[in-house]
């Protein structure tokens, strides 16, 4: 390693270091080394120094040793005269400045400080990472839709430049954190300035306005190994063994650098992220600690985030329909406020639906988009509000009915990853706009048919063989075939609410997951959904047409050993080699005894509340606390990490109403909480569901958060309610 960034590198973690404790000082004499601090809404304390030490810093004096520990990997900068490897030293010296500055940003906490607001613009940013957000988005790391983080530091030459950078980022769908700052311009402000909309929905990250913020990209990263892998805290080869093979974050250094962005650097390489400069920096190539360079220059800034990708080993392969607009995921947030909407289609406003047909491969041309509709074109061009039928039609050898509501569900996104388009709702109950600016940029209605024929030749490869887009305009065509659309809509709920557990031979696997909880598996069967929330029985079954060898299988269920439990031999065997031996037998429909794992992405948890022989079920995003004791982010550190925790579990929010819901327990009767949030969002199916169990009013038997939230309060309102539960069997 070049002596210039060994030095540096320590040099700033010395200074860091003394920062944190100057402060850590000032604040302990303010408040008293028992203060206690956590980060907003995470289970994980300091989340880098819990990962690296197992060290659990909840006082302003656990501080005070914390900062000992990242003291004793401070070194001294080599003299000038010697010559010896500096990479050991430089490498402990940013870990100790990881450490530094996670205590730096704690105390700006404790002292109001954070998160940072920008006192021109007023602009808050995001600060610490929740580990809500960090559950969120954990479907789309392991699906390959986010194949990579970017955190750029700094600030570009110019405006157009930082926006060039951060479409580019965006086209690839890389999530961008960004941070620092080069004389107080920085890449956020260069952004606000081009009106470019940030935050998470657009996949544009500002975390602070200094390069110590870059430590909240760091700090949740490191919580992917505590929450999906599973590796255990003070664990630091594994954890940062992981870091460098499954998660694919770099850093694009712009402006010249300093200390504090060199000693920083250092410690995202010993996490195996590798660091490219728009300067003329020394370069870093051993290999090892990174997969491939650890620091390297790029100054033409049309090419750094290309040299980027290739630098961290990325591979990405980017579909974009031939349009006018940019494309991708980070484009799906997007808003179009009534000021800029050009015109829109749908929304209660105009009649307006979708829907996916199966056709003869004779019977349609493909790629052909047609448009019916009187005098259409005078009509779009006015703008405003237009009635809209999109009829896509289908054929393929591998085509099946069972496949159109899943192609179907996929428009909301072949639209929305438009920039300057924008979807909502579904079948009937769509809405569609497009903006004044993607007008301006050529679009047209040719273009949403175009949109629709490449995208879902793209997502359904191997099903689909030919694609043709039919849009009507006319009022009267839209109401007569939509009329047709609906009897379809209606006979595939009517399939789909016959497709039973018993009904089918093969479960699915979903092993997507693996990627970062290596022993997890999720069985997705008819009547239980994956726990994400994402993938169901028909989704499994569609995703192993189009990708055989994927990370979704058929699982033949087998003979039935348990009909309670819903144990079968097929699935105990799949089992048995798909999740390295973690997993030997699975109950399905138990919480009790080898119940299903948890990876982490898990929308809801169950947790058993033996006082009140019952299960209480929590929704990721609730901040609250439970009357299991813990609150949601607590509750999942728990669960995660692809093991068997009976009593606890995972699982995707529609399995509540699910006939299979903990049927060998007793099923939905055994719900004693459940948040307001669940109440409210399942209510019909629910009503539906209790009235089956004969419990018609069991919904409001269930107390939520406004009534209890801890187990003495839960009793009180359950004896009062007569809840079911208090007299069925003992759960334990
Ligand atoms: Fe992960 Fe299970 Fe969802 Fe698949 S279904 S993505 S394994 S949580
Ligand atoms: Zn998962």
């Amino acid at each position: 390693m070049s002596k210039l960034i060994a030095s540096a590198a320590i040099r700033g973690a010395h200074t860091l270091v003394k920062q944190a404790e100057e402060l850590l000082e000032k604040t302990t004499a303010e408040k008293g080394k028992d203060f206690t601090f956590e980060f907003p809404d995470t289970a994980f304390y300091l989340p880098m120094i819990y990962a690296m030490t197992a060290f659990p810093v909840k006082t302003l004096g656990d501080m005070k040793v914390a900062l000992g520990l990242a003291k004793e990997l401070l070194h001294d900068e080599p003299e000038e005269h010697l010559w010896k490897p500096y990479l050991g030293e430089a490498l402990d010296s940013g870990m100790a400045t990881l450490f530094a500055e996670e205590l730096l940003l704690a105390l700006k906490y404790i002292n109001g400080l954070e998160p940072a607001k920008d006192p021109e613009t007023g602009y808050i940013y995001n600060g610490f990472i929740t580990d809500t957000i960090q559950r969120n988005l954990g479907i789309q790391l392991v699906d390959g839709t986010m194949p990579g983080f970017a955190a750029i530091i700094g600030a570009a030459p110019s405006d157009d430049v930082a926006v060039s950078i951060v479409r580019e980022l965006q086209e690839k769908n890389i999530l961008t954190f960004l941070s620092g700052n080069v004389n107080g311009n920085s890449v956020t402000k260069q952004l606000l300035r081009k009106g470019v909309e940030l935050g998470w929905d657009t996949r544009i990250v500002p975390l602070g306005p200094d390069t110590e913020h870059t430590l909240y990209a760091l700090d949740w990263a490191i919580r992917a190994s505590l929450i999906f892998g599973g590796k255990k805290p003070g664990d630091y080869k594994e954890h940062l063994k992981y870091q460098k093979d499954r998660v694919f974050a770099f850093a694009v250094v712009l402006g010249e650098l300093n200390d504090i962005i060199w000693t920083t650097g250092a410690g995202a390489i010993n996490m195996g992220f590798p660091a490219i400069a728009d300067t003329d920096v020394p370069v870093i190539h051993p290999t090892g600690v990174c997969i491939y360079e650890e620091v390297d220059k790029e100054l033409d800034h049309g090419k750094i985030v290309q040299r980027a990708i290739e630098q961290r080993g990325l591979k990405i392969t980017v579909e974009k329909p031939p349009i006018p607009v940019a494309y991708g995921p980070a484009f799906e947030g997007e808003r179009i406020r009534k000021e800029d909407m050009f015109i829109e289609f749908g929304g209660q406003r105009t009649p307006s639906f979708e829907w996916v047909r199966t056709k003869e491969l004779n019977e349609i041309e493909d790629n052909k988009v047609i448009i019916v509709g009187d005098g259409w074109q005078e009509k779009y061009e006015k703008g405003g509000q237009m009635p809209l039928a999109i009829v896509i039609d289908t054929a393929g050898r591998k085509m099946q009915k069972d496949f159109e509501s899943i192609i179907e569900r996929k428009i909301h996104h072949n639209i929305n990853e438009a920039q300057g388009l924008w979807h909502m709702g579904q079948r009937d109950l769509n809405w569609i706009r497009i903006s004044s600016n993607a007008k301006k940029e050529g679009i047209t209605l040719e273009h949403i048919g175009v949109v629709m024929a490449t995208m879902t030749h793209h997502r359904f490869k191997s099903i689909v063989d030919k694609v043709q887009v039919t849009i009507y305009t006319d009022e009267k065509d839209v109401l007569a075939i939509q009329e047709e659309a609906r009897k379809a809509y209606k006979e595939r709920d009517q399939r789909l609410g016959s497709l039973t557990d018993e009904a089918v031979d093969i479960f699915y696997s979903c092993l997507l997951c693996q990627s970062f909880a290596p022993s997890h598996v999720c069985v997705i069967s008819p009547e239980r959904l994956g726990l994400c929330g994402a993938y169901n029985w028909l989704d499994g079954k569609a995703a192993y047409e189009i990708d055989p060898t994927g990370g979704n299988q058929p699982i033949p269920k087998g003979a039935l050993m348990d009909a309670k439990y819903g144990r079968y031999t097929g699935i105990d065997e799949y089992l048995k080699k798909a999740s390295a031996g973690a997993v030997e037998t699975l109950n399905l429909y138990t919480i009790m005894e080898n119940p299903m794992t948890s990876c982490g992405c898990f929308e809801c948890i169950i947790a058993i509340i033996p006082e009140a022989n019952g299960v209480m079920i929590v929704q990721r995003g609730h901040t609250g606390m439970t009357p299991a004791g813990m609150k949601f982010s607590t509750l999942a550190g728990s669960v995660g990490g692809g093991t068997q925790n009976p009593g606890f579990m995972g699982i995707g929010r529609n399995f509540i109403v699910s006939k299979k819901f903990l049927h060998g327990d007793g099923g939905i009767k055994r719900i004693v909480w459940m948040t307001k949030n669940l109440k409210e969002g399942l209510k019909d199916e629910f009503s539906k569901r209790a009235a089956e169990e004969g419990v018609p009013d069991l919904l409001d038997k269930i107390a939520d958060e406004t009534v209890a939230e801890d187990s003495e309060k839960l009793l009180e309102f359950l004896t009062q309610a007569g809840h079911p539960a208090l007299s069925m069997d003992p759960m334990l």
